[in-house]
């Protein structure tokens, strides 16, 4: 009989603060820092066909990246390019039109899209005209999944979008959208650079559930300059009082060493410690007083949502994009610095424009580094999601899977957790253990005693991964 998967959530300050250190997200294991050169185009290719070959071969996931945005949110870490020129715009589709032709030549063409996501960047960059024709151009090539069961997403920015580009994106066939909104205080939107009234992300989603889109989910940020709790708990009344099916609440990272838009952002104004523990604190007791589920790595979603219904059932998926419900799916990764995964490969594009363009104009996919996993991080990779998404491992559910005895291959790993049983986080089952309630709110913590990599990594001047909270 399947076990009930822990599903409640606990907030202890004292702990949050002593396990608060940098750490991957775990959105891939091993991750992105371990790609290297030498996997480039010729090992994707006999990546993408060795997928073809298995049986059966798995439904395909898409992702593309659209990296334009108008203006630059100065809390930013993700890959874009800043820019009001619209031409750029035109200039990308023409590359990312090749790059769908030839990296569609590699499937068989009966493995189906079940999953589709527009990310960026701001995706709403493209005019309506442009994401249609870029919607036609897929289904040209793939073949995108007509029925109910699909889960086709694209990343909106209220400030870009109309109500007509809704309707026309959900007569394209999406089906799920999720809504930045970060803060509505117009103080703290004046300090991050964007400025967004309430009024038109919520005719957004308005617009978007009479369209019939399954899922409206909104982004919030918590630890952003000028924000207290008095401000964050209006935001989070006003986003709550709209019902959204899912929350992503994520923590604020200050590392303008890494991300230069941050080097705009007075520290003064930054939120103390105390202070963002508060706001993690208030975030947790509002959303689950209002009904939500704490999924996971500052996701929350409604009890009827196909996320929590995961999570109940036990079978939640982690992968770039976050949680999903799609466990089975090879990722195809379209545009610049996309990062997509093949079978036991993760494929990344080449982070520039210019380095994308010269690749896709000279005929080449522009894969520029990955990873070929091995034993050792397929065996990993398997525990690490179990941690993310099930908060409970079970030896013998490993020993299924692999040649190995859990006890044994994992011996210092096992013995490493004892700090996090002392502290509350982990209870030891007879062959296994589970996350607790505050241990499924630093559930990364736990992943990060299995990770192989990790040593290396701390020994880094820098800080190369954001902190828990
Ligand atoms: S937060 Fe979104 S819209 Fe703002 S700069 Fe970053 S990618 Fe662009």
């Amino acid at each position: 009989m399947a076990a009930t998967m822990e599903t409640s959530v606990k907030f202890d300050a004292d702990l949050v603060r002593r396990y608060d250190r940098p750490g991957p997200r775990y959105t891939s294991y091993p991750t992105a820092v371990q790609f290297h050169d030498s996997f480039r185009e010729a090992e994707y290719r006999a990546a993408a066909a060795a997928t073809n070959g298995a049986t059966p071969p798995a439904p395909l996931s898409l992702y593309v990246h659209v990296p334009f945005c108008a203006s630059p949110c100065f809390y930013c870490g993700c890959n874009k390019v800043i820019t009001r020129n619209r031409e750029q715009a035109e200039n990308y589709l023409v590359r990312l039109y090749r790059e769908i032709e030839m990296q569609a030549e590699l499937f068989a063409k009966d493995r189906t899209v079940d999953q589709l996501h527009f990310g960026g960047g701001t995706p709403t960059f493209l005019n309506p005209w442009q994401l249609e024709d870029l919607l036609k151009k897929l289904g040209w090539h793939f073949q995108l999944r007509a029925d109910d069961t699909r889960e086709f997403s694209i990343e909106i920015d209220p400030r870009t979008c109309d109500l007509d580009t809704v309707d026309l994106l959900a007569r394209a066939g999406l089906n799920r959208m999720s809504l930045g909104i970060q803060d509505f205080d117009p103080e703290v939107q004046q300090a991050v650079n964007r400025i967004q009234s309430a009024e038109q992300t919520f005719a957004i989603m308005e617009r978007a559930r009479r369209a019939g889109y399954k899922s409206v989910s909104v982004d919030l940020i918590y630890g952003l300059p000028k924000q207290d709790r008095v401000r964050f708990a209006k935001t989070l009344d006003m986003a709550i009082g709209e019902r959204p099916d899912r929350f992503a609440v994520y923590s604020y990272a200050h590392l303008p060493h890494m991300f230069k838009p941050q080097k705009r952002i007075k520290s003064e104004d930054i939120p103390s410690g105390a202070e963002k523990l508060a706001l993690l604190e208030l975030t947790i007791e509002k959303l689950t007083g209002a009904g939500y589920v704490y999924i996971g790595m500052d996701h929350f979603a409604l009890p009827t949502d196909e996320l929590a219904i995961a999570l109940r059932e036990g079978s939640l998926h982690r992968n770039f994009q976050g949680y999903s419900t799609h466990a089975d799916c090879d990722l195809v990764a379209l545009g610049v610095s996309s990062i997509g995964k093949l079978g036991d490969s993760y494929a990344q594009n080449y982070k520039t424009l210019h380095d994308y363009y010269q690749a896709i104009d000279s005929g080449h996919l522009a894969v520029h580094r990955g990873l070929a996993l091995n034993d050792d991080d397929r065996l990993r990779r398997a525990v690490i999601q179990d941690i993310m998404c099930r908060a409970r491992v079970e030896y013998a559910r490993i020993e299924q899977a692999w040649p190995v005895r859990f006890e044994d291959y994992f011996a210092r790993e096992i013995a490493s957790l004892a700090p996090l049983v002392a502290d509350g986080l982990v209870v030891m089952l007879e062959r296994g253990f589970e996350l607790t309630p505050i241990g499924r709110l630093l559930m990364r913590n736990v992943a990060m005693c299995f990770d192989y990599y990790l040593a290396a990594h701390q020994q880094a001047p820098q800080p190369r991964f954001s902190r828990a909270v």
